[in-house]
């Protein structure tokens, strides 16, 4: 039941006045400003004349669950504990590392809470999370989307590619790509008397022995190269304002170059808002062409992967795929493979390509693989896959374990691309059908393809 145009009540349950606090579940927006679910959860607050309670859970068992994710997100968790102490609010986060450690937590601090305000986030773990507190909780549930620029609510349905979202977009824009409108809490909470015993105390120095403790996949190592957390979030963002962004519309279809925002981590967790990133980009001193160019992947790109994942059931299968592709693909399942590859072989990049093990072994030793090869990437699996379902689980399964930006509106939207989801047809080929078709032959001659090998070889 929407209250406004990002804030949903999950369930019909009362607010309880009485009640000693206001309870903020923070799941996909870890960050303490531009965040719309943390706003409307003050808002509310204040309206009670009750004080906040922040809470943020990070559990051993959801899927893909390993030491780069877990790192990731707890190289947040000082910072934010800092920036909530200041903004007068009690911030509780709690590990759990494995099946005997305790249990519905949120639960337990509902108990004494007026009312739960949650992150409304279209795929991954969050939707079930968000039915499951609406259904336990004696409370009302409200799930605020602080996704995208624009509210989610403001496409009522599934738009059928980039050209039908942009001119809307292009209309609805002025009205959200504005300064955003920070509240405060009146009561601080900071030393509110509260069960917490579950409490974890994260510092960066602990961060290595807290994961290790974990019921994880300790074989996905931390990223070297990317870091958590806002202040890193910001850091690269002013790096990239201020040096990439200038020839943002050349460099960032050169992998061998550092020519990409690669700021997509920092917007799957939430530690940057999409609204701060654009106005820094808009202000920022660099040719219109880049900015626009940026723009576009950052927003109708972006809102466009939400789109789809909010209005469609089924974005996490083929079944997603329109007609035309139905059709080809029907056309095309037996058709000979010239070769095929084991998930495993895959997983190890080894393949005849050497382009294509770099972007394996970019994604499988960074956490992150570049923009412009990983279309390349995906399209080869179908080719080297004995059928198209085993080619989309295979790349769901390598992008979400791998990827830190993976499990997120953009890895299903940019796997679904490569079978010409948002696309249109092109001329029929083996396999590919009317697909679009990619070579790494034709691809890595764009860019010092030899040079991207290369650093992808010295990647520890
Ligand atoms: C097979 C495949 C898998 C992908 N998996 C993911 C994923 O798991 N997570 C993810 O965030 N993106 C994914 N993408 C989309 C895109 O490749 C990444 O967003 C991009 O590589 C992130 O790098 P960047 O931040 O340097 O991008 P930039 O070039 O700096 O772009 C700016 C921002 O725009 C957004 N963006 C860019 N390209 C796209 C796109 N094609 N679709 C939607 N949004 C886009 C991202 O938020 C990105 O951070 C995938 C694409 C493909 C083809």
């Amino acid at each position: 039941m929407p209250i406004n145009e990002r804030v949903l009540q999950l369930n019909e349950k009362p607010i309880n006045e009485k009640a000693r606090y206001v309870l903020y579940w923070m799941q996909m927006f870890k960050r303490t400003s531009h965040n719309h679910s943390l706003t409307w959860a003050i808002r509310k607050a204040n309206e009670m004349k009750l004080p906040l309670v922040a809470y943020e859970g990070l559990k051993y068992y959801y899927p893909w669950a390993s030491d780069r994710l877990h790192t990731f997100i707890l190289e947040g968790v000082e910072e934010k504990r800092k920036e909530f102490e200041r903004l007068g609010i009690r911030y509780i986060f709690y590990l759990q590392n494995d099946e005997s450690s305790p249990k519905n937590t949120v639960a337990k601090l509902a108990k004494d809470a007026a009312l739960i305000v949650t992150d409304d986030f279209p795929c991954f773990i969050i939707p079930g999370h968000n039915r499951h507190i609406a259904e336990r909780a004696e409370i009302a549930v409200h799930a605020v989307d602080s996704n995208g620029i624009i509210p989610m609510s403001k496409f009522d349905k599934e738009e059928y590619a980039a050209y039908t979202i942009r001119p809307k977009i292009r209309k609805l824009l002025p009205n959200y790509l504005k300064p955003f409108a920070e509240e405060t809490v009146e009561i601080d909470s900071t030393n509110i008397d509260i069960d917490a015993s579950f409490e974890t105390i994260v510092t960066a120095n602990r961060i290595a022995e807290l994961v290790s403790h974990c019921d994880i996949d300790h074989s996905v190592t931390p990223s070297h190269v990317y870091h958590g957390g806002t202040a890193n979030g910001r850091k690269r963002l002013k790096k990239f304002v201020e040096e990439i962004l200038p020839d943002y519309d050349n460099a960032r279809n050169k992998p061998d170059r550092d020519g990409s925002s690669r700021l997509s981590a920092y917007l799957h967790f939430g530690f940057l808002s999409p609204l701060e990133i654009a106005l820094a980009v808009q202000e920022a001193e660099a040719p219109q062409e880049s900015k626009d160019a940026y723009l576009e992947e950052l927003i109708v790109r972006r809102e466009l992967s939400y789109n789809m994942t909010r209005h469609n059931p089924k974005f996490d299968s083929l079944a997603a795929l329109p007609d035309w592709v139905h059709k080809t693909m029907r056309v095309h399942a037996d058709d000979e493979r010239e070769v095929t590859y084991t998930l495993e072989e895959l997983e190890a990049g080894q393949t005849h390509d050497e382009l294509w093990n770099a972007c394996q072994r970019e994604m499988v030793r960074t956490g992150e693989m570049h923009n412009y090869v990983r279309m390349l990437w995906g399209k080869n699996v179908i080719a080297w896959s004995r059928s198209y379902e085993e080619a989309f689980e295979t790349l769901v399964h390598l992008n979400n374990k791998y990827c830190l930006d993976g499990r997120n509106p953009n890895s299903y939207a940019g796997i679904l691309w490569c079978f010409g989801k948002h696309d249109r047809p092109w001329m029929e080929r083996p396999v590919f059908g009317q697909m679009r078709y990619m070579t790494s032959g034709s691809t890595g001659r764009k860019f010092d393809s030899k040079k991207y090998i290369q650093w992808t070889k010295m990647l520890g």
